[in-house]
């Protein structure tokens, strides 16, 4: 029976490269029945809505997503995407892998995966203005908001992730030195969980702007990091820029109900319709996808094919220094997995 998952192909670069990524899932042999949805321009053109209900019923049915680059729409009345796609599946693990694909860069030997929390903290939206005499916006007060629910199943996933992975340290990103009550809880409740996993997987905490120095320092010294929402959104970019930027860079978000594969960049409009794309941060989702569905040995090959095709320059796209179109890179990699 053929695994089904709904498709969200997207807009600007997103139906060749996902289109791409389905070439070479097909050629790895991979049983997947695609069910196509629109969601951004694409389907604001068609139903006026960037999210339709029957695109978000699909998820709910398939429980599975792998999603193109969207353009969100500036304007009245439109949802926000990706808040209703959080909302409906309670997406609450971003979990972003980065790792030395191109060798003679800055560092050799990254291989570091970020679990962001991703529906509290400082993102939860809850600010106002105070008004002070004649000016309305004399203060700006935001709401970080951190639960030991919401603590406790970010932490677990982290620590859940790396042991059934293999991997050896979580490390936890805070700011509990100054936030004593919001990254305070957040810390004690991961020292608790810590406890669970002792002599199998190691723990150690670090406060956030001293784990970004590090980072740039050191980064093949950390393995899985876990933090909150603001913290994890700022790490990420700097995480993929310890490995030559986005282009590379698959991110996976893990909910209750569902689960959502998508590449990090955007809808790239300034190449949009040349075939020129890079595919590599799509099909890296697809295989976190594949991991996701209990299929990590497919994943694993689709991974070697496309570094070592990556890593010979032959036949690699514009961004990576080539001059090969997206679907001769395409072919280069359904080349090698099949050679
Ligand atoms: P972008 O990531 O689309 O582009 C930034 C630069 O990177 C551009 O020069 C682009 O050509 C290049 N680039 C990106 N992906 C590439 C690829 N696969 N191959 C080769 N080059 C690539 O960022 P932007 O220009 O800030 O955003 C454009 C649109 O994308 C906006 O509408 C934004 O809202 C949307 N966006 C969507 C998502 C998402 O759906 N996950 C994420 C980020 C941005």
């Amino acid at each position: 029976m053929p695994t089904p998952v709904t498709l969200i192909p997207g807009d600007g670069i997103g139906p060749s490269i996902t289109d791409a990524t389905l070439r070479v899932l097909d050629a790895a042999g991979a049983d997947i029945a695609w069910d196509r949805q629109l969601a951004g321009m694409a389907a604001v053109t068609a139903a006026g809505d960037p999210v339709p209900d029957a695109t978000l019923d699909a998820i709910e049915r398939s429980k599975v997503a792998l999603k193109g680059p969207l353009e969100t729409p500036v304007g009245e009345g439109y949802r926000s995407i990706n808040v209703a796609l959080r909302q409906r599946f309670d997406l609450y693990a971003n979990v972003r892998p980065v790792y030395t694909i191109i060798p003679g860069g800055r560092y050799e030997d990254v291989d570091i995966v970020l679990v962001r929390e991703n529906t509290e903290g400082l993102y939860i939206g809850i600010e106002h203005y105070v008004r002070i005499g004649d000016d309305p916006r004399a203060v700006a007060e935001s709401l970080a908001v951190i639960t030991r629910f919401g603590s406790e199943r970010i932490v677990r996933y982290a620590f859940e992730y790396a042991a059934s992975r293999g991997r050896k340290k979580v490390t936890l990103a805070h700011k509990a030195n100054i936030l004593k009550a919001s990254s305070g809880l957040f810390l004690d409740v991961g020292r608790d969980i810590a406890k669970e996993y002792e002599g199998r997987v190691e723990f150690e905490d670090v406060i956030i702007d001293a784990l970004a120095m590090k980072l740039v320092l050191n980064p093949e010294r950390y393995d899985v990091i876990v933090t909150t929402n603001l913290f994890g959104d700022i790490l990420s970019d700097l995480l993929a820029g310890l490995v030559g930027g986005l282009g590379l860079a698959p991110g996976a978000n893990i909910g209750t109900t569902a689960a959502m594969f998508e590449a990090v960049h955007g809808t790239a409009p300034d190449i949009a319709g040349k075939g020129v794309a890079n595919p590599s941060a799509v099909l890296l989702a697809a295989c976190l996808m594949l991991e996701h569905l209990g299929d990590a040995e497919r994943a694993r090959r689709i991974r070697e094919a496309l570094v070592a095709t990556i890593r010979e320059k032959k036949s690699v796209t514009r961004d990576l220094g080539g001059t090969a179109s997206t679907d001769q890179f395409t072919d280069a990699v359904i080349a090698r997995l099949q050679g």
